[in-house]
C-alpha cells in the first residue's frame, strides 16, 4: 500500500512522467499557435484553480437543498452561487447549471418538452445547425421528426419565410434557433412568433455567442425565447459544460427534472465551481469590453480576408465566428486547414451551405476569435492574421500544397513571433 502522506503530497510532475509530458506538450501548442478554432476559448487560471479542486471528490445528486447524499453543504453554496450569477449574467429568472455540455443542456430540453416521435424544426447542419438538434446520426435525429430550415441562396442570411412556412406546413412541437456555424445574429423575435403562429416552443441555443448576450454585443433571447441554452467553453471563456436557462417558473420542475434525472446521473462538482468563476468573471465590467472586442476582432478579420478576395459565407459576421467560402479561390477545407495548421495558424474546415463537397473534405473553414481575444490580440493583430491567412491559401492556390513550403514556414515564423508577445500561463508548468 502506499504511503498516504505520499499520495496527497506529489504533484503530477513527480509522479506520472507521462501524463505530464503530454499535458506540458498541449501547454506548449497552445501558446504556439494562433488558435481560430471558433468552438474554443482560454480559461482563466482562477478557472482552472476551481477545476483541479477537491469539489471533484464529492458526488450530489438532485438540487441545492434537495440532495440525496449528506455532506452536501458546500456543494450546495457553489451550485446556488452558479445559479445566481447565470440568472444574473443573463437576466433571467431560472438556470440549470449541471449539464455536461451544450449536447446535454438540449438533450435535457427535449426530454423535457416532448414525447418521441413529435416533430421539431431546427437548421440544417449543412447551413450551419448543431448535430444535438435532430441531425440524423445523433439520439435527437432518430427519436424525433424532425424538418430542417436553411439560410437564403442569395445572402447566406437565416430564411425566416421559410421557418414560418415550414411552421405552417408541419406544426413542430419545437422550434430551435442557434447554430454552431451561422456567422449572422438571430432574430429572436421574428422565431418567436413563428413558434407562436403554431403553438411551439422555441429553444435559443446560443453556444457561440453566449459571451456576446452576456456582454450586450448580440440580440438578447429573453424574453423570445422559452429556454435557452449555452455552453460555457466557447464564447462565454469557461470550462467545458453547458447551461439551461428559462424564466416561466410553470417550466422549472420539468426543465430540471430534464437535466437531472432525466439524462444524466451526479453533478460534476468540480466543472459547477468552475462555471461559477467563469460566471463571476463575466459579471465583472472587463467582460463587457471582453465582449466588444471579440466583436470587433471578429470583424477586423473579417474586413482583412475579405480585402484579399476571400468570400465570406452570409458576407461578414455579427458574432465571434465567420465561415469562409473556398470555392472562389478553387480550395478546399481540408487541404486549406493543413496548410494553415502547419503554418500556425489552427482551425477546421466546415461545410458551407449546399457545399458539392464531401464532409471530409468541405469546401469551407470556420474562424473564430474568442480565444485569440483572450490573449490580448486586437484588431491590429487579426488584421495580420487575415494577412497570413490569405498568403497561405494564395500560396496554396497558385502552387499546390507540395510547394506551399517555404511560404507556410515565412508564416509559421510570423505566428510564433506574435504568440511570444503574447503569452498564456506563465510558469503552470514549471
Ligand atoms: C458546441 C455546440 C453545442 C454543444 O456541444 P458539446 O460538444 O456537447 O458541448 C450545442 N449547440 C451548438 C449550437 C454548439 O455549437
Amino acid at each position: 500500500m502506499q504511503d498516504p502522506q505520499a499520495y496527497f503530497a506529489t504533484r503530477l510532475k513527480d509522479t506520472d512522467r507521462e501524463v505530464f509530458d503530454a499535458i506540458a506538450g498541449e501547454l506548449d501548442r497552445q501558446q504556439d499557435q494562433i488558435e481560430l478554432i471558433a468552438s474554443e476559448n482560454l480559461v482563466s487560471l482562477a478557472s482552472l484553480d476551481a477545476l483541479g479542486s477537491v469539489m471533484v471528490n464529492k458526488t450530489v445528486e438532485g438540487y441545492p437543498g434537495r440532495r440525496y447524499y449528506g455532506g452536501a453543504e458546500f456543494a450546495d453554496t457553489l451550485e446556488q452561487l452558479a445559479i445566481d450569477r447565470a440568472t444574473q449574467l443573463f437576466g433571467c429568472k431560472h438556470a440549470n447549471v449541471q449539464p455536461h455540455s451544450g449536447s446535454q443542456a438540449n438533450l435535457g430540453v427535449f426530454l423535457a418538452l416532448l414525447k418521441p416521435g413529435d416533430t421539431i424544426l431546427s437548421m440544417d447542419l449543412s447551413a450551419g445547425g448543431h448535430l444535438s438538434h435532430g441531425a440524423k446520426v445523433n439520439l435527437t435525429g432518430k427519436w424525433f421528426n424532425v424538418v430542417h430550415y436553411g439560410v437564403r441562396p442569395e445572402d447566406g442570411h437565416i430564411d425566416m419565410a421559410g421557418v414560418e412556412r415550414l411552421a405552417q406546413e408541419h406544426q413542430p412541437k419545437l422550434i430551435i434557433c442557434g447554430g454552431s456555424a451561422y456567422p449572422r445574429a438571430i432574430d429572436f423575435a421574428a422565431f418567436r412568433a413563428a413558434a407562436d403562429s403554431v403553438g411551439a416552443w422555441l429553444l435559443a441555443d446560443m453556444a457561440h455567442f453566449a459571451g456576446l448576450v452576456a456582454g450586450g454585443q448580440h440580440p438578447h433571447p429573453f424574453p423570445h425565447a422559452h429556454v435557452a441554452t449555452a455552453t460555457t467553453y466557447k464564447n462565454l471563456r469557461g470550462v467545458r459544460g453547458g447551461i439551461t436557462l428559462w424564466n416561466d417558473d410553470a417550466m422549472t420542475v420539468k426543465l430540471n427534472s430534464g437535466v437531472f434525472p432525466g439524462v444524466q446521473g451526479s453533478v460534476i462538482l468540480n466543472a459547477v465551481a468552475a462555471k461559477a468563476v467563469c460566471l463571476g468573471e463575466a459579471l465583472k465590467p472587463e467582460f463587457q469590453s471582453y465582449a466588444a472586442n471579440v466583436l470587433a476582432n471578429a470583424r477586423a478579420l473579417a474586413a482583412s480576408l475579405q480585402a484579399r478576395g476571400i468570400d465570406l459565407v452570409a458576407g461578414g459576421t455579427d458574432t465571434p465566428l465567420m465561415l469562409v467560402d473556398l470555392r472562389g479561390i478553387g480550395l478546399t477545407g481540408n487541404v486549406a486547414s493543413e496548410a494553415l495548421e502547419r503554418a500556425g495558424l489552427t482551425c477546421n474546415k466546415n461545410g458551407v451551405p449546399n457545399d458539392p463537397e464531401p464532409p471530409q473534405v468541405t469546401s469551407g473553414l470556420r474562424f473564430g476569435v474568442s480565444a485569440g481575444t483572450t490573449r490580448g490580440f486586437g484588431a491590429d493583430e487579426f488584421s495580420a492574421v487575415g494577412g497570413w491567412i490569405a498568403d497561405v491559401l494564395e500560396g496554396l492556390a497558385e502552387s499546390g500544397p507540395g510547394d506551399n513550403g517555404a511560404r507556410e514556414a515565412t508564416v509559421r515564423d510570423e505566428t510564433r513571433a506574435l504568440c511570444r508577445q503574447f503569452p498564456i500561463y506563465p510558469d503552470l508548468m514549471d
